[in-house]
């Protein structure tokens, strides 16, 4: 079957798309539940919802977006639930290495594939040893750089350790103003959000030391972030105390 409708998005195609339209980013750290039921609220009332990962298993409300830079939460594992939700999917093809032929051929809805680790273009360190070089294309900004771009910022944040660093990013291009962050910890010792079905396993590969190493980079990445939205008026906030305090003002949703 040929679908009628299919566009592999690129960065120009999402620009100011949602101009000073609300973003919330949902993480998935107990700071979650908090808002949870009341997603589909926010998003009836323009709120772009900003979904990571496994959100699916985590709450009902479909998101706007679904942000994946992963080997394991890709596209094709997920197309059942893509195709179902008619989700539009960003997703890292430096890192999900799947063939977008195939992809065209089975994913019902729009998708935009991105770089998130070949820096001006060029090769990185895990390239031969990963092969994520299949996509590279010297002409294309990476994520970060795009950002840096519109932000008329000087610096970009890094590779990116959790998928929620750039679905800020995502948000911010497309114009969202003010962006909310929750469920965000770096530490899994906290555990998640609370499931829909608990009985089903979830990230059964991740360890509860996974963040140790990678929170201060994280960190750095999102005070990068930040400060390029800052540089073009742009305003970020945390909707939980334990969400990235320090970096971004606390403060509730209206309504
Ligand atoms: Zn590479």
């Amino acid at each position: 079957m040929v679908w009628e409708v299919l566009v592999r998005l690129e960065i120009s195609n999402i620009i100011n798309k949602h101009a000073y339209q609300p973003a919330i980013i949902l993480g998935h750290s107990p700071s979650l539940d908090a808002i949870k039921d009341d997603l589909l609220k926010y998003k009836e009332a323009g709120y772009i919802l900003m979904g990571v990962n496994q959100w699916f298993d985590l709450y009902p409300t479909v998101p706007n977006y679904w942000t994946m830079a992963s080997t394991v939460d890709t596209p094709m594992n997920y197309m059942k639930v893509i195709n179902t939700c008619k989700l539009d999917v960003l997703y890292a093809d430096s890192v999900d290495l799947v063939d977008k032929e195939w992809l065209d051929t089975v994913c019902e809805n729009d998708y935009l594939a991105f770089d998130q680790r070949h820096f001006k273009g060029k090769e990185c360190s895990v390239c031969n040893t990963f092969g994520c070089s299949k996509y590279l294309n010297t002409r294309r900004l990476t994520l970060q750089e795009e950002l840096m771009k519109y932000t008329k910022s000087n610096f970009h944040y890094g590779s990116g350790s959790t998928g929620c660093l750039h679905a800020c990013a995502f948000a911010i291009l497309m114009g969202c103003d003010p962006i909310y962050i929750t469920g965000i910890k770096l530490d899994y010792r906290v555990g998640y959000a609370n499931r829909l079905n608990p009985d089903v396993s979830f990230s059964p590969d991740v360890k509860e030391t996974d963040f140790d190493e990678l929170k201060d980079s994280v960190l750095i990445d999102f005070q990068t972030i930040k400060n390029s939205a800052a540089n073009i008026n742009r305003n970020i906030f945390s909707l939980a105390d334990d969400c990235l305090p320090g970096i971004f003002e606390r403060k509730d949703l209206d309504g």
